[in-house]
């Protein structure tokens, strides 16, 4: 039995995430789990698996719920959410918040020694070198549930890591994939929302459409597989079946492929080493699909990709302004108070205007993730 302390329950992967625990009884147990606003769902998910521990964003839904179960433990706030990281009970946490919130939880988990499951991307693009060096330290494994990063490391199972030649991230475009920068003037945020292949939250359908969720993913592998941006390469690949590849030396590509559905790396995270039943039952049918589609990846066409191979290279505190100046401009983008391509436009200036530190500290860090998302807003 396996017991896991989940991050974000109520978001897309959160809720994924409980279908997989919920799928295989017998192997795991979710012990504690923390959500933000959605206390509807919250109470369901309560009910439902009856953890231990609970954490919400506010303090208002937490004085409610110590009411209506007085048998759990409750928190809120920031505190809230690094108490159930480091879970006494926990053998492994999720990690499946949106944003850079997530680091301090991770962090301490690490040093609590807990297995780590990461879905938080935004985590280790603005602080990977803290995270990679903490799980290092403290002798922790930082397993990845993105499913780019789950198929690379399953591309790498038995494999010596000296022999890799490039990892090959595949990228289906996104929802508008097929305009031209053009007609990226028009387009809504409704129309961004809408994605061709998988159902995920807003931020990272968002990220997808800007190709930011690509550009993201690249810092994301340099951090979790110790590899130069020069061995990351980004192919278009539309059906979203390879989920990413890996070319050896000897000129071997090694790919995984699969249905998109997110429980399948969220379970593969969980079961390591072991393989369990698919919680959808579903088997890839290649026959069926018939053809796989290939394209270069355009990087005038999508700035976002450009910006962060950039800024990953450059290092520093670079990747901390791409990462908060993009939550802010998602943000303001999902709150209709600017246009799409205002997007990568914030996130340009926010990067051009920063001097960057070079080996920042957590502290740094911090610093410039909230002075960066200040500055994104008088960028306008
Ligand atoms: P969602 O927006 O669907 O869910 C986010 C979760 O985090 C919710 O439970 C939300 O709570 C909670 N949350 C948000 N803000 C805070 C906060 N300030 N404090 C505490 N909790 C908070 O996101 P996704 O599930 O789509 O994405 C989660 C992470 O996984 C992201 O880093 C994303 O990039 C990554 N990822 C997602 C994929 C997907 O398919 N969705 C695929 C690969 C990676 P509530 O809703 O209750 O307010
Ligand atoms: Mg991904």
């Amino acid at each position: 039995m396996k017991y896991i302390s989940l991050l974000g329950a109520t978001g897309s992967i959160g809720m994924q995430t409980l279908d997989v625990i919920k799928s295989h009884p017998d192997m795991f147990e979710l012990v504690a789990f923390s959500s933000g606003k959605n206390i509807e769902l919250t109470r369901k998910i309560i009910q439902e698996f009856r953890p231990q521990l609970v954490s919400v964003a506010e303090k208002k839904d937490y004085e409610q719920l110590k009411q209506i179960f007085p048998d759990i433990c409750f928190s809120y706030g920031l505190d809230g959410l690094i108490e159930a990281a480091v879970f006494d009970k926990a053998d492994i946490l999720v990690n499946a918040v949106i944003g850079s919130v997530g680091l301090h939880p991770t962090l301490q988990a690490i040093e609590a020694g807990k297995v780590i499951a990461i879905a938080n991307k935004e985590t280790l693009v603005t602080a990977g070198h803290i995270v990679m060096d903490a799980a290092a330290k403290y002798n922790v494994p930082v397993l990845p549930v993105d499913s780019e990063h789950s198929a690379i490391f399953q591309c790498l199972q038995g494999e010596n890591p000296k022999n890799i030649e490039r990892l090959i991230i595949t990228a289906s475009g996104g929802s508008f994939r097929d305009l031209s920068r053009k007609e990226l003037e028009q387009v809504t945020v409704d129309d961004a929302l809408n994605h061709p292949n998988w159902s995920m939250g807003a931020k990272i359908t968002i990220d997808s459409a800007t190709m930011m969720n690509k550009g993201l993913e690249v810092i994301e592998a340099h951090w979790l597989f110790g590899l130069p941006y020069e061995k990351i390469d980004v192919l278009l690949h539309k059906e979203s079946i390879i989920h990413s590849m890996v070319e050896f030396h000897d000129s071997s590509v090694i790919a995984q492929l699969g249905t998109p559905d997110m429980r399948i790396p969220i379970q593969y995270a969980l079961s390591f080493p072991e393989r369990l039943a698919a919680a959808n039952g579903k088997k890839l049918d290649l026959a069926a699909i018939g053809k796989l589609h290939f394209q270069p990846m355009d990087l005038e066409r999508f700035r976002c990709l450009h910006f962060a191979f950039e800024a990953g290279k450059a290092g520093g505190t670079l990747p901390t302004v791409l990462n908060a100046a993009n939550e802010v401009a998602v943000q303001k983008f999902l709150n209709q108070e600017i246009s799409f391509l205002q997007i990568e436009d914030l996130i340009e200036k926010a990067l051009n205007s920063h001097q960057n530190i070079l080996n920042p500290s957590l502290e740094v860090i911090q610093e410039i993730d909230l002075e960066t998302r200040k500055r994104v807003s008088t960028l306008l």
